[in-house]
């Protein structure tokens, strides 16, 4: 039996918004009841919950700013009664040569050491499950390196170094590491002696190769007693089961089960990633879509208002509305409009429009893009979120609990099949599998 005052044991602070989704979704399946929030709360959480994820949008933000955020939400985990803490970003690395992921990290090392005695963490995006693997410190995704993997696109983060030590290197002040992936098949002792090695010789944060689900739980084990794990989603699925061993949560099969919803959907994607560009043909192919421009959004004309009047006149079934485009259609526009100003104007249309759907009936909605959910979410006025099954690896379908009860599914660019629109409908009405 659950006693009624469990506190959270596991404190997550997620760079964004879908990440920190396909992070608690890794939890859930784990069997740990997970509310995710969306920025640093102002009240407690209530109820019995065994994890929670703190969603930031602090992936490309200053490196200051990102620290500063991620500082808040540890303070508020803490206060929370968590005992271990995970710093989640994207399993590509997303990151610049500035940040974030190695200042985020050594700050929060910084935090939780309080005696100033250094601290370490490892840094694993590994996600088999999803083709995202680490071996000598280089990332692959599915075949491909990282940097030829379409990331080199990618039009805010574009990764074109696969070898995550030097990447980390670039934005750390400490020695970065590596915990190879020989080591890693030794098992947890033996990744254990690599740490404390790693530790004697300087070094803070120190990548994690990973090929196997297998070899994330060793690296789950090995950092038991670590304050702090740094990583994509996949290196969580290890961190379930030590709480279980210490007695600090029960096993719990319930940990998925969401309340029921009625309404309207709509599809939504701000992302111009490979798999989003398949998903919208797929969907465009045989259901009604419109694109929003951003260069009829830059000359001012009212492309909100034709998104909504198309939703009005296909009442009846959900419509995608989409601003994806290929990667050289986006830098073309990128050249005309600047980098931040096209992803702003596509970022705050969509927001309008999914507003402004609301008002209108719709209940369901389902977001491409990792700033576009992040984007819509902060449009819709959410901020917490109870995560549900997945729908596709590392996308669960949510409900946003408050005055009207909606149900999100928030898509990384990347994630998903190509019938992912279709699949994420069926699941927003109910359907689970
Ligand atoms: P992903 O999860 O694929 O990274 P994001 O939503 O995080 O997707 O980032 C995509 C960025 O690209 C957003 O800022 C979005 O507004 C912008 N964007 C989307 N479509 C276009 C386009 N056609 N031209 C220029 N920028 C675009």
């Amino acid at each position: 039996m659950h006693t009624s005052n469990r506190r959270p044991v596991l404190g997550c602070i997620a760079d964004d918004f879908t990440g920190a989704t396909d992070l608690a979704s890794t939890l859930v399946r784990g069997g740990m009841r997970t509310i995710q929030t969306i920025g640093v709360p102002a009240s407690a959480v209530l109820g019995e919950v065994d994890a929670l994820v703190v969603a930031l949008k602090s992936r490309t933000i200053d490196a200051k700013d990102a620290i500063a955020q991620s500082l808040a939400a540890l303070d508020w985990l803490r206060g929370q009664g968590c005992r271990q803490f995970f710093f989640k970003y994207c399993s590509t690395f997303d990151s610049t040569d500035a940040g974030n992921i190695g200042p985020v990290a050594e700050a929060l090392l910084d935090a939780l050491a309080a005696g100033g005695e250094g601290g370490f963490a490892i840094a694993c995006p590994a996600f088999p499950e999803n083709g995202r693997t680490v071996y000598r410190g280089h990332l692959f995704v599915g075949d491909a390196l990282l940097s030829e993997s379409g990331m080199e696109n990618h039009p805010l983060t574009p990764m074109r170094d696969p070898n995550l030590v030097r990447v980390l290197q670039r934005q750390s002040a400490s020695k970065v590491g590596l915990i190879a992936s020989a080591t890693v098949a030794a098992g947890a002792d033996a990744v254990r002696g690599a740490i404390a090695k790693l530790r004697a010789d300087g070094v803070r944060l120190a990548i994690a190769d990973a090929l196997t689900d297998a070899d994330l739980r060793t690296l789950g084990e090995a950092c038991a007693d670590l304050p702090l794990v740094t990583g994509g989603s996949g290196v969580a699925i290890g961190l379930p089961e030590n709480f279980r061993r210490a007695g600090l949560i029960e096993p719990n099969d319930k940990a998925a089960d969401l309340p029921a919803v009625s309404g309207a959907a709509l599809v939504l994607a701000g992302s111009a990633s490979k798999a989003t560009n398949a998903q919208v043909a797929e969907w465009i192919a045989v259901r009604p879509a419109y694109r929003v421009d951003p260069r009829a959004l830059a000359r001012g004309e009212g492309v909100v208002d034709a998104a909504l009047a198309f939703i009005d006149t296909h009442a009846a079934q959900p419509v995608l509305i989409y601003a994806t485009a290929a990667p050289g259609e986006v830098s073309e526009v990128q050249r005309e409009l600047g980098v931040a100003a096209a992803g702003k104007l596509v970022e705050d249309a969509l927001a309008a429009i999914a507003r402004e759907a609301k008002t209108r009936g719709v209940r369901k909605f389902v977001v491409a893009g990792g700033e576009t959910s992040g984007a819509v979410v902060q449009a819709l006025g959410i901020d917490m979120l109870q995560i549900g099954p997945p729908i596709d690896p590392g996308v669960p379908v949510t409900v946003a609990l408050g005055e009207t009860p909606l149900v999100l599914a928030l898509k990384s660019g990347n994630f998903g099949a190509r019938d992912f629109f279709a699949k994420a409908l069926r699941y927003a009405e109910g359907e689970r599998s």
